[in-house]
């Protein structure tokens, strides 16, 4: 496995995760197949959003003897009521259900507390208070029926709330290609069938600046980020004849490229999904390259650095990706430990010759020069 630190936390997570929510209506055999088989294969951050008893019940038995080997993540607001998934908002309501998930997955404890499908701005306001959710998680955490407390959602200015807030220490949210380049005004609430119905546009496009400004807010927070949905409910496996194909580990390493993300939780339903995960850990570079989405005209990220470094090498050594992703981060919110980040790059981009080697290798357009000369007058050297 490869660790990252799971933000401020500074625990050590695999950068490959589980989300079990294709495991919701599985038999007790597959739920314990797959959760063994990602935590043998070194996983340990694992998220369960549902609150339907036996996904939890089949969970809980798949933990036995496991449990200290895993990070849980679950939801605070996350409930069934006749039946069915539901979000609340009310405290009694979800504390029971967080009590149940305790119980089910015979456990004191979660690792990871979500403040569940924070969506709307009356969401934000309705959980975001001492007197709702997050006062609930809060006192949870004091109990120690919790370590740390995040947030989960899909849009962007509720979440960039939620991270500002100084509350959370974790963001769960969806990122890949198709929603990165999403117009601003799709989302939020988008269906995966206007994703695939919509036009590409006429020009390249950038990432989405205010999605590109969150996982920069949580880099300079030091909020861990952990990419959910990377594979983009399916989409972007699915042949059609503007699309091209991505494969599971194009996915992780596109996910994994972005700022502040330290672990990607696919949802598996079967051991062949969580190895198909898995090989991220073993691919080549070459397997790992992503620049293939700009050959789908609704993904075009021209002029936009993905931080994926297949613009090396680059004869000084410098690591493009990780001044540029630094340097993004310092002019898109502030933080003291960004320039530490950067002192601590053992070539700086000072050194930059200017040969102009990378830019002919950069699939994304990128003006590395320009990137190099902007560290250069943001950090002094
Ligand atoms: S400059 Fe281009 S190739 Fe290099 S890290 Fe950025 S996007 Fe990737
Ligand atoms: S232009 Fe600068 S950063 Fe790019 S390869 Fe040459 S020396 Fe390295």
């Amino acid at each position: 496995m490869i660790y990252r630190k799971l933000g401020r936390t500074g625990v050590d997570v695999g950068v490959v995760g589980l989300g079990m929510e294709y495991l919701e209506f599985e038999p007790e055999e597959t739920v314990k197949s797959v959760v063994h088989a990602a935590i043998d294969g070194g996983v340990n951050y694992i998220d369960l959003f549902m609150a339907s008893p036996r996904v939890r019940d089949n969970f809980g038995k798949a933990l036995r003897d496991k449990r200290q080997k895993v990070m849980i993540a679950g939801h605070l607001g996350s409930v069934m009521r006749d039946g069915q998934y539901s979000r609340s908002r009310d405290n009694q309501e979800s504390l029971n259900f967080f009590e149940d998930l305790l119980t089910r997955l015979k456990t004191d404890y979660v690792d990871v507390l979500m403040l569940h499908f924070i969506q709307r701005q009356d969401d934000y306001e309705q959980a975001f208070n001492l007197d709702g959710l997050l006062g609930q998680a809060l006192k949870l955490k004091q109990e120690g029926k919790a370590r740390y407390i995040g947030a989960s959602g899909h849009n962007v200015p509720t979440a960039l709330q939620a991270v500002s807030s100084g509350y959370i220490d974790v963001l769960m949210f969806p990122i890949n290609p198709a929603f990165d380049t999403l117009p601003e005004e799709m989302l939020p609430g988008v269906s995966l069938k206007e994703i695939l119905d919509r036009q590409a546009p006429s020009a390249a496009v950038e990432t989405m600046p205010a999605r590109k400004a969150l996982y920069h807010e949580c880099a300079a927070q030091g909020v861990a980020l952990v990419a959910m949905k990377p594979y983009a409910a399916g989409v972007l496996f699915r042949e059609n004849p503007s699309s091209i194909v991505l494969t599971p580990v194009q996915c992780l390493s596109y996910a994994l490229a972005q700022p502040a993300v330290c672990t990607v939780v696919p949802g598996c339903k079967n051991v062949a999904e969580v190895q198909a995960a898995l090989a991220f850990l073993e691919a080549s570079d070459e397997e790992k390259d992503f620049s293939a989405i700009n050959r789908n005209p609704l993904w075009k990220l021209k002029g936009s650095c993905m931080y994926c470094n297949h613009c090396l090498p680059c004869p000084v050594s410098i690591d493009i990706g990780a001044v540029t992703k630094l340097v993004d981060t310092a002019g898109l919110a502030r933080s003291s430990s960004v320039a530490a980040a950067y002192k601590a790059l053992p070539v700086k981009a000072s050194a930059c010759t200017e040969c102009g080697s990378c830019v002919e290798r950069c699939p994304f357009g990128v003006d590395v020069i320009a990137n190099m000369n902007r560290a250069v007058a943001i950090f002094g050297e």
